[in-house]
């Protein structure tokens, strides 16, 4: 079989590469390949499916007739199993080749396993938490085994998205996490604190600095852990969340060039000229470090698939970078973070700080030069977005600097010629 475009993935950054493709070009032939088979779904909603507050159906960001719309033949259970770049071609499982003229890799990313003496001879109770087939499993296993109490290793987004679905269906979590504190890498001390105090109102234990360096099973099953601190937990359902990584597999033995990740340029172009790649397996311009890093969030994603589709059909658009931002809403607490929010040498910073333990509520500017290079909002998140803006538009915000931590700092606060070009719009393109 020949397409024109051939896209490896169906998720978000795939399924911006259609969307830009087809601004630019109606008629190419589009070919989809995904190993998971489902139509689409928001990766971040699997904790709300695993918490019953979301169906499959409701998961899907793109319904079924978008594929159809655009043309595009969806290939659904079926993994490219070779990529032959000289020959422009790939293998899927099964045997079935695709030839193509232009190729977007967007395999995402693949949950890290430490290594964990005994692990090897577990065969039942221990899960991951990336895929929703997965999170499908882990409801089985947790309705068939009676499960009451579960221990989730890893406290970054991850762990704590699968511990508060968890939480909602009912179970006791326990979390071992290696750092000092949890969502130690968008998080400070403060935040993190905030945050472990509302889990812990909610059935769930932290033990921090800590980590699980031995696992028993009882005829496969897990049965207990054990911790570097010497503590043994009893448990029958463990989850590993310790990060994600790319998922290089595809293109390990391949001349493409990778780092972490797979290395683009501003064109989202690897080191061959017709092959791209995107998202989470991706590592390219960071704006705030100007440097190429991996940032596997949904707006990278898609920012990533959108411009490699454009250059894939031949308008030349730039990447000019985006910086870390998440915001999520964890056991009721609602936060924000963005770019650098815990520097690691603070003395060359200025940071601006407002706390309210009781209510959750915590607000945190980091500066540099007057200018902001992050944020944390928890509690009150209105208006937070503004300041993703300032960081992107590298705004001085010196005559302004006192009304930042202000519940009702808002665009009038800013100065008039800046809001201008907020309210067109134009602080936002790239
Ligand atoms: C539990 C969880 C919560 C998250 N919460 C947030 C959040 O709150 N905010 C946020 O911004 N981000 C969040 N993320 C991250 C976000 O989901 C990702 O950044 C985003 O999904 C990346 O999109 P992608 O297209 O790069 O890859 P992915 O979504 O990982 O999709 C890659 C696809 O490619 C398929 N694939 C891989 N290899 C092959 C192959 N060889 N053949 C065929 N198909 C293949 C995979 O099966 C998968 O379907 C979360 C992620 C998880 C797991």
């Amino acid at each position: 079989m020949k397409t024109k475009y051939l896209i490896i993935g169906n998720s978000v950054a795939g399924v911006y590469c259609i969307e830009a493709i087809r601004e630019v070009d109606r008629k190419g032939r589009i070919t989809v390949v995904s190993d998971e088979n489902i139509i689409n779904y928001s990766r971040p909603l699997i904790s709300y499916y695993l918490g019953g507050r979301v169906t499959k159906e409701e998961m899907a960001f793109r319904d079924k007739e978008f594929y159809q719309e655009n043309g595009v033949q969806l290939i659904l259970n079926r993994k490219v199993a070779k990529l032959l770049v000289e020959e422009k071609k790939v293998e899927l499982s099964g045997g079935e080749e695709i030839e193509f003229e232009k190729l977007l890799i967007s395999c995402g990313g693949e949950p890290i396993l430490p290594p964990i003496e005994g692990i090897e001879k577990v065969k039942e109770g221990l899960f991951t938490f990336t895929r929703l087939e997965e999170v499908d499993r882990l409801i089985d296993y947790i309705q068939a085994n009676k499960i009451e109490e579960v221990t989730v290793l890893g406290a970054g987004l991850i762990g704590l998205k699968c511990t508060e679905g968890l939480l909602e269906r009912g179970l006791r979590v326990n979390i071992i996490e290696l750092a000092d504190r949890i969502l130690a890498n968008t998080f400070d001390q403060e935040a993190s604190l905030i945050l472990e105090n509302a889990l812990s109102r909610k059935n769930c234990q932290v033990r921090k600095e800590d980590t699980i360096v031995r696992v028993e099973e009882k005829k496969g099953r897990i049965n207990k852990v054990i911790l570097r601190s010497g503590e043994t937990l009893s448990t029958s359902l463990l989850v590993i969340a310790v990060g994600v990584r790319p998922s290089l597999g595809l293109v390990e033995s391949t001349p493409i060039r990778c780092n972490r990740g797979v290395l683009v340029n501003d064109f989202m172009q690897t080191n061959i000229k017709n092959i791209y790649a995107a998202g989470d397996m991706t590592e390219a311009k960071d704006f705030l470090l100007q440097k190429k890093s991996v940032i596997a969030i949904w707006p990278t994603a898609a920012r990533q698939g959108k411009i490699a589709g454009y250059n894939m059909a031949g308008k030349k658009k730039r990447y000019n970078g985006l910086f870390i931002m998440n915001s999520v809403e964890l056991v009721g607490v609602p936060t924000i973070s963005f770019g650098i929010t815990n520097p690691p040498d603070p003395e060359n910073f200025e940071i601006l700080s407002r706390k309210n333990e009781e209510e959750n509520y915590y607000r945190k500017i980091i500066l540099k030069d007057n200018k902001i290079v992050g944020a944390i909002f928890m509690g009150k998140i209105e208006r937070a977005g503004i300041f993703s803006g300032l960081i992107r538009e590298k705004l001085d915000v010196s005559s302004f600097k006192d009304d930042l931590l202000s519940d009702d700092f808002g665009l009038l606060v800013l100065p008039a010629e800046y809001r201008k070009h907020m309210v067109k719009g134009e602080g936002f393109t790239e």
